[in-house]
Order: C-alpha cells, then structure tokens, then sequence
C-alpha cells in the first residue's frame, strides 16, 4: 500500500462496538486500523478489481458491455478496513467534478448498449443530498430506463442521513435499486430497520452485499442471525463476497474452504430466499464467479476455480496472519 488508508468513523458507528479492540469485537474489526494493514501479501495488489484496466474516462468503469460504474465521490462516512477500492477511496478528491460528469455523460449518451449503471465509490450518499439528486437527473437525462443501482454503507453506518427527503428523492427514480453492505447481525439496530424501511415505504427495492471477513461473520450462528435478520426487513441477501486481494487485507480473509463449508451447513439453517450467493469478483472473468460452482479443488498453494467459459483462475490459499476468535453475536 503506498500510502496508509486513513481511519474515519461516525460516532453512531462506532458506539455499536462493545470494544474498541479490532481482535474482539466485529464491528471495531470494520473501522479500527490494524498494525498488519502495512503488510503486503504477495498476491494482493491496491487495484485487486483492476478498475484501472476498464477506466475510458476518469471516475468511470466500464468493465461488462452492458454496464458502467461511476465513481461518484472517494469519501465514505468510514472507512472499512476491507475496502477493495482503496486505490481510490479517500485519496483527497472529493465528489466527482462537473467537468468529470460532462465527459461520462457524453461518453454514455455515445455507449447506447449501457443499460445499468452502478453508482458508486466511496460512498455516493456522502455526497450532499442536493448534488446527489442533481447527478441522478443528469444520469436519466441520458437515458430515462437506466436500472441504476446505489451502492452505499450509509444506511448501516450513517442512517440518519437516510431522511424521508433523500428516500423520496431515489423512490421517484423507476429502475434504481440500494444495495447496501450489512456485515454483522449487530448493525441491524433500529436506526438502520428504520432506515431501511423510510427507502423500502418509498419504493426502493433493497439488496445486501456482505463480505465475509474474518473476526466479524466467519461462524455459522453470524451468519444465520444476519441473513434471517436482513429477510425479517425485507431485504435480500444477495451476495457473500469473498473477499478481494486488496493491500493490506490479509488478516480479514477467510478461506475459500471455509466459506465452502459455511454455505453448505447454511444452507440447512435458512430458507432459500435468506441465502446469498457466494462470490468472488475475479477480474477477466465474464462476471462474478458463484464460488460454489466454480470452484473445482486445490493445487499446491492455489484455489483452481473455472468460469462458465471453462477459464481457469487461481486464488491464494493462504492462511491467516492473525487468528481471532470467533465473533460475538
Ligand atoms: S463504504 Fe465501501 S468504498 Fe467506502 S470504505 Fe467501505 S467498502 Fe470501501
């Protein structure tokens, strides 16, 4: 990592944590830096998604045919100590630039194939309400059935911000969908339920994206309680991701084994509307591998995974450099 990936917090985040100790609490795991971010692994690299490969344009990634996503700002309300994208998270620019959206306009209203874009970044709900809005209507100016998709932590780690305006304002928006990231069935407080509920009483359709991390939801009874916990809000759990090779993230990883053998016993816990996918977003790849079908057994120090084409990749089987217990419900 070239440079430290810097701590921020809110203070309702972080008085969800029973104990500002990353190695005993899971939500102190999320937002308090550790000694061994400055280590390297060797497969892990600060583009692990490699974004840079499918940037046109500055803030813009246009990866799949069919879809972009635009970085639309670098700040969160925290920085996790997971995030993948830390190549561009908080690097000191800010929202995206009128000038910046000028260029990606133009270049979609050229790109007639794009139907879905992601808006992401950072954290595209950090960005002042007003602004926000105003980016949306340009986006739909381009195309009024762009399925959009707002990936944000805010209602988990800010969910004040999520105020009857802000949800009216996206549930105006046909086609737009929030895919949040819960993590831990202790973020479900009521301030998030009630989050949730503001955008979902507005029309918006709701997914959840976990990241199964070591020392936060690596164990069957987390994982169980969060999944059941999200479908009782009526929100989806769409993807387990695991986790990318980003710099200095290796003492949050889970094997691959693990996460095997976590989705074969949930799968006899939860009902099949509970249960995620789980993913790895593996550059080259046609899309997400679903990882209990690409998966085809181990060589040496590797996982052998294969997409639908019949390509063959390699993830690290690694072990982990720290060991915690397991997390507290
Ligand atoms: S909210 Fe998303 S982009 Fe921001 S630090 Fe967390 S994972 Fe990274």
């Amino acid at each position: 990592m070239s440079t430290p990936f810097p701590e921020r917090v809110t203070e309702y985040y972080a008085a969800l944590a029973r104990r500002r100790d990353p190695a005993c609490d899971p939500i102190a795991a999320q937002f308090v830096p550790q000694p061994s971010e400055t280590d390297r692994a060797p497969a892990e690299t600060d583009d692990p998604l490699q974004d840079h490969r499918y940037a046109p344009l500055d803030r813009l990634v246009h990866r799949y045919t069919d879809r972009a996503l635009i970085l639309t700002t670098d700040r969160c309300a925290v920085y996790c100590r997971h995030c993948f994208r830390r190549h561009f998270t908080e690097r000191g620019s800010g929202a995206i630039s009128e000038e910046q959206l000028n260029a990606i306009l133009e270049y979609l209203a050229r790109q007639p194939q794009v139907t879905e874009l992601l808006l992401s970044g950072g954290d595209p709900l950090t960005i002042e309400p007003e602004r926000f809005e105003a980016i949306l209507e340009r986006l739909y100016r381009v195309n009024a059935s762009y399925i959009v998709r707002v990936c944000t932590r805010v209602p988990v780690v800010m969910p004040s911000r999520v105020d009857e305006r802000l949800a009216a304002a996206l549930g105006r928006r046909e086609g737009l969908w929030l895919v949040t990231q819960v993590n831990h069935p202790r973020e479900l407080t009521p301030d998030c339920a009630a989050a949730l509920r503001r955008l979902q009483r507005h029309g918006v359709p709701v997914l959840n994206q976990s990241v199964l991390l070591r020392g936060v939801n690596d164990d069957l009874e987390t994982l169980t309680a969060l999944f059941k916990g999200l479908l009782q809000l009526r929100v989806k759990p769409y993807y387990l991701f695991q986790a990318d090779l980003a710099a200095g993230t290796r003492h949050l990883r889970v094997s691959i084994e693990e996460g095997l053998e976590l989705m074969r016993r949930l799968r006899m816990r939860v009902s099949g509307p509970a249960l995620p996918v789980y993913a790895l977003d593996q550059p080259g790849a046609g899309g997400k591998l679903n990882l209990e079908i690409a998966f085809h057994g181990i060589e040496g120090e590797s996982y052998i995974l294969r997409d639908g084409e019949g390509r063959e990749y390699r993830y690290p089987r690694e072990l982990p450099s720290a060991v915690y217990p397991s997390s507290e419900l």
